[in-house]
């Protein structure tokens, strides 16, 4: 065991002597360990160095998690659950804060590690797809009467205004002369900015609501039990208040693509509308008790919207010389481009039966 993380996890609150910090290696974002303990209250904990390269407001990420949280135990506590299994728990330093910020500037933090829970790697079977969709609608479901306000650390996310002014530069500036090789792909955005703007207008002007959101909807960020039942949503790193839909449309256009989010073989990449008709299942069944007309009417344009933006991005870096994903070979943004708007195509030629699927779980 390393002495310069076990001297930084004894910055922590924690129970027990430390004896042992492991790696744990499924995350993608942030450096997670597991940190166990002996003594009379041993238990184990998640210790984590957040990625700054991403957050640039760890402080102010911290507080929303610790708000959110604290929303989440009320209420489990009043319906008879088990406050620290069924979200996370943050763990405070000795000098009551949230994180712990090292010699060399990095951010540290730690919470309860929760035993005896599983977590899948992927979502690829309707089963799997239903929980997926019951585990974000639960948390948007018991986070929808938070009144309070959480800072938004990821200015811009999902809002299209945003990235068309963004696209409107690197179009103007074509800084490494590719625009003239990509004026097909420039058509898939231009024919669609209409009614992606108009959605994102309801947004803006409030019509749909802006409420408590995940934001990495991904699989393995859902706790299960050894049952095989949701137990909680973690990693709420990037909590904020958004539209959920957000969090809906980001988690179909990945639980359900049939191929690779950069599938050379466009006939590999569609929509399963199988995967679909689960998660929305499983998502509707805690998420309409809370959800106003209007999101149920734009639940399946969000699929289409969240991969319209991938299809935007990709593009975008792709015309600006490949400056923010990290390309494995020179066109790799290209077959991201196309791989994510094959996937739309394939959304926007099954519409009709994912808003008649919505319609069918209300
Ligand atoms: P990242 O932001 O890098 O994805 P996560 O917070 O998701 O990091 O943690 C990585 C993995 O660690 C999760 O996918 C999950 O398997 C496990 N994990 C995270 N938090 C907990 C927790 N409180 N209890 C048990 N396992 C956890
Ligand atoms: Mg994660
Ligand atoms: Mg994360």
């Amino acid at each position: 065991m390393s002495q310069a993380l076990k001297s930084i996890a004894e910055n922590f609150r924690i129970e027990g002597e430390i004896y042992s910090i492991k790696p744990l290696g499924e995350g993608f974002i942030n450096d997670t360990y597991i940190v166990q303990t002996v003594g009379k209250e041993a238990s184990n904990y998640l210790f984590q160095r957040k990625n700054k390269t991403i957050f640039k407001d760890v402080p102010s990420m911290m507080d929303n998690i610790q708000k959110i949280t604290t929303h989440l135990k009320t209420k489990i506590v009043a319906g008879g659950g088990n406050p620290f299994r069924e979200t996370l728990t943050l763990i405070k330093t000795h000098s009551g804060a949230l994180y712990h910020l090292d010699g060399d500037g990095e951010f540290w933090t730690m919470c309860l590690f929760i035993k005896d829970s599983i977590s899948y790697d992927s979502a690829n079977t309707p089963e799997l797809a239903y929980s997926g969709g019951k585990g974000i609608g639960r948390f948007q479901r018991m986070t929808s009467d938070y009144k309070g306000q959480l800072v938004d650390i990821l200015p811009g996310f999902h809002n299209i205004r945003f990235r068309l002014e963004q696209w409107k530069d690197v179009l103007e500036k074509d800084p490494v002369g590719r625009k003239s090789l990509v004026k097909e792909e420039i058509s898939w955005i231009e024919d669609r900015r209409g009614e992606m703007l108009k959605f994102w207008t309801l947004v803006e002007e409030g019509a749909i609501p802006t409420r408590v959101t995940h934001n990495d909807t991904k699989i393995n960020n859902i706790l299960f039990n050894k049952q095989g039942d949701v137990l909680c949503m973690i990693d709420l790193d990037t909590v904020l208040n958004s539209t959920v839909l957000n969090d809906f449309g980001d988690a179909i256009r990945s639980y359900t693509n049939t191929g690779l989010e950069d599938d050379p073989e466009l006939e590999n990449v569609s929509m399963n509308l199988e995967i679909f008709k689960a998660y929305t299942k499983g998502y509707l069944e805690e998420a309409k008790s809370f959800m106003v007309q209007t999101e149920l009417d734009y639940l399946a344009f969000s699929a289409k919207y969240i991969t319209y933006e991938q299809v935007l991005r990709f593009l975008m870096d792709y015309i600006a010389g490949d400056t923010y994903y990290k390309i494995k070979y020179p066109e790799h943004n290209l077959v991201r481009t196309k791989a994510q708007f094959k996937l739309l195509q394939s959304m926007e030629a099954q519409f009709t039966v994912m808003r008649n699927t919505v319609i069918s779980y209300l």
